[in-house]
């Protein structure tokens, strides 16, 4: 068996799958993490190239099926070298759209997953790490810099998250595990048909100078290069991936 073993979480489509999809051109061992897309996540694992590729299920929002798979896939794989947190949700809850119910649970939900359960897995994984090293990338959001006006609960768990992978980048860096963030803009997913499609999708593709969004595949091609063996010295880092639509300073 050769490669890195490398488990990537919400892989059966979006980012997810263009993620999973380039490690496994590049000879490593993927664990296609879902929830409730084992066809999916199973055909997948088919169709990628080379061997050892497994499919791992867990609810994110919950720490125990967040430990088992984490723990499950380096069992599997003798090992983990790579994590990326890729899995994540963005449903609208606007403050004036939403009742004070209804409020409560897309930030609940919103923040179990997209900030708790990386952090659960980040917590799973170093463990793994703990003796030979390793790399951790964390799927954030321009969101997080330009505020999310219609999802605020998934603004504040990117902006979350990018604190996290920062925090998290100085406490493992002693044991050889860097921890990296990127942040796209919008990018051609699932995730986002629906804003995609005009007359919204043309002020979305307008706001990026190039005049369009990402496609999955150039997300990938950063979350592969942090999670490299040559990339430790990005560990801490937050690579903007916007397409100049959104320039911090
Ligand atoms: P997607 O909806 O296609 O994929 C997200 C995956 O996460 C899905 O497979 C979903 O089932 C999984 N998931 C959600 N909640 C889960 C849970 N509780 N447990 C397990 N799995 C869960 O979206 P995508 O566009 O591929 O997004 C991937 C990541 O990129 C997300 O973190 C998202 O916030 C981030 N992102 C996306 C965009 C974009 O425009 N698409 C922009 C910036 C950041």
């Amino acid at each position: 068996m050769t490669g890195r073993a490398v488990l990537v979480t919400g892989a059966s489509r979006g980012i997810g799958r263009a993620v999973a999809a380039l490690f496994a051109q590049h000879g490593d061992r993927v664990a296609v993490h879902h929830r409730d897309s084992a066809d999916l996540a199973g055909e997948l694992v088919a169709s990628l190239p080379g061997a050892g590729h497994i499919v791992v299920r867990a609810d994110l929002a919950d720490p125990e099926q967040v430990r088992a798979a984490v723990d499950g896939a380096a069992e599997q794989f003798g090992g983990l070298d790579v994590l990326v947190n890729n899995a994540g949700v963005y449903t609208p809850h606007g403050i004036f759209d939403t009742s004070y119910e209804q409020w409560q649970h897309e930030w609940r939900r919103t923040l179990d997953t997209n900030l708790v359960g990386a952090a659960n897995a980040i917590w799973c994984a170093a463990r793994h790490m703990r003796e030979r090293g390793g790399r951790i990338v964390n799927v954030s959001s321009r969101g997080a810099f330009r505020g999310e006006p219609g999802q605020p609960a998934y603004g504040a768990s990117k902006a979350g998250l990018n604190a996290l992978g920062q925090s998290l980048a100085v406490a493992l860096a002693p044991y050889g595990i860097a921890v990296a963030t990127v942040a796209p803009g919008f990018v051609a997913t699932d995730m986002t048909n629906e804003h995609l499609k005009p007359p919204r999708g043309d002020e979305i593709r307008a706001q990026s100078p190039f005049g369009r969004v990402a496609r999955p595949e150039e997300i990938a091609e950063a979350v592969f290069w942090l999670a490299s063996p040559g990339a430790e010295w990005a560990s801490g880092t937050i690579v903007d991936l916007n397409g100049a639509s959104y320039l911090r300073s």
